[in-house]
């Protein structure tokens, strides 16, 4: 039996192991947190992810976590209301696409694989030595284990990378702007609908999605600096207190709320751009290869279609690592630049640069309901999502194994 170690239990982590097990190989998942990780933030699911949750028999417990927000509401400095928006549009969903809590999703695909894949919480690899017969690991808390392969499914800031692909493979783009997220206790009087306060270079949004406990702060700011993601959690809070210092609307308070929180979230938005995926026995899959940022919004779905697409070659190959990885990279190429794409285009109608622009888009948001093309505006801007969301034909799934 082919043993593969895989490296993080975020998404990609977990859907890899299952179509691993299903196909007849051996995963270990090594996560360096304690515990699955809960919360987070909303993602959406669409094209051909949803394809691949159906084939895993996952899309009712989905279904079940979706997020079933109704409404975005655009205020002043002052609260009041500018425009509102249906939360669909808002999110660029169309048709059967879901949106649920990361941590959620998270929880479903770790429970649909704890039965028979083992996993290693609280540790992190240390140190890849590919030998003869596989891989050597050496990780920071368990005992050294050999494996037949070791995929990275370990994020943004992947470890596996930097190990066997070396700190230049590190670099992420940046696209210029940083993301902060965390809870808010209380429900911020919201029910499943969502707050944007947008100024130039700036835009916060608080959040509830259906029967959360609480609120999510969401903070999005221009910082052609680069990154800040690995600084310490004191020094991003006081960058994203800079950041926003001064803004009107109840910024103050969802200020003194993150003093608070254990649960803080900031990053640069940045993308992994990695001429190739794989070196020998080792691997990388989501956002450890290709975080497309969450800009792009198609950051989950990579991780599922990826998931499934690495499996499957590698059943199909019969666990040879250079003609499976050769054929994982081969399919997933297109898909994944396809998807990259959207993040910049994306960003520009997140974050924008003066007031004008902005009056200008409240214009528009207040008009759209009255406009006689208005589902033609709608489609043009879901549209791009949803042909890169479906921009990849799916391998049939491998034989299983005989006697599984
Ligand atoms: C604020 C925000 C909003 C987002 N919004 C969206 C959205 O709307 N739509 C969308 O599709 N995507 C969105 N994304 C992106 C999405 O969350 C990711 O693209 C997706 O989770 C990628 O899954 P992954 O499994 O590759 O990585 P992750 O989900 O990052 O999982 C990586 C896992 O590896 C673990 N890990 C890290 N280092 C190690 C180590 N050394 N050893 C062991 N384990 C390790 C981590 O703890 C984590 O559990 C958003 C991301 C953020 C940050």
């Amino acid at each position: 039996m082919t043993d593969v170690l895989i490296s993080g239990g975020g998404i990609a982590g977990p859907a890899l192991a299952w179509w691993l097990r299903r196909y007849g190989f051996r995963p270990t998942v090594v996560e360096r947190a304690p515990a699955p990780r809960g919360g987070g933030y909303k993602v959406d699911i669409r094209g051909a992810a949803l394809e691949v949750v159906d084939r895993m028999g996952l899309r009712e417990h989905i279904r079940r976590h979706d997020t079933d927000m109704r409404l975005a509401r655009f205020v002043d400095a002052a609260g009041n209301q500018l425009a509102t928006m249906d939360a669909r549009i808002f999110g660029g969903r169309e048709g059967d696409d879901a949106e649920i809590m990361r941590g959620d999703l998270a929880r479903v695909l770790t429970e649909a694989t704890t039965d028979d894949v083992e996993y290693v919480f609280d540790d992190s690899v240390a140190r890849l030595t590919p030998t003869a017969s596989g891989v050597e690991v050496v990780f920071e808390r368990s005992e050294p284990r050999m494996f037949d392969l070791v995929i990275g499914a370990d994020g943004l800031r992947s470890t596996v990378r930097r190990l066997a692909f070396g700190s230049a493979a590190s670099q992420l783009r940046s696209l210029g702007h940083h993301i902060a997220i965390f809870p808010v206790p209380g429900h911020f009087g919201l029910d499943r609908t969502e707050l944007m306060h947008v100024t130039p270079g700036r835009t916060v949004g608080v959040y509830r999605t259906a029967g959360a406990p609480d609120a999510r702060a969401l903070f999005l700011f221009r910082s052609p600096a680069g990154g800040h993601g690995d600084r310490d959690v004191a020094a991003q809070k006081a960058l994203l207190a800079e950041a926003f210092a001064g803004q009107g609307w109840r910024v103050p308070e969802l200020l003194e709320a993150m003093r608070h929180t254990p649960d803080f979230y900031l990053d640069s938005i940045s993308q992994v751009r990695m001429p190739r995926w794989s070196t020998g026995p080792i691997a990388l899959v989501g956002d450890a290869a290709y975080g497309p940022s969450p800009a792009s919004g198609q950051g989950t779905s990579l991780g599922l279609v990826g998931a499934y697409v690495l499996a499957t070659a590698l059943a199909h190959a019969g666990g040879d690592p250079a003609v499976g990885f050769a054929d994982y990279e081969r399919r997933m190429r297109p898909f994944v630049e396809a998807n990259q794409r959207l993040a910049d285009r994306n960003l520009r109608g997140m974050v924008l640069g003066s007031a004008a622009q902005i009056r200008f888009q409240l214009l528009m948001l207040r008009l759209m309901p009255h406009l006689p093309g208005r589902e033609r505006m709608i489609r043009r801007v879901a549209e791009p999502i949803g042909r890169a969301a479906n921009a990849i034909t799916l391998p049939d799934p491998a034989p299983a194994p005989r006697g599984a």
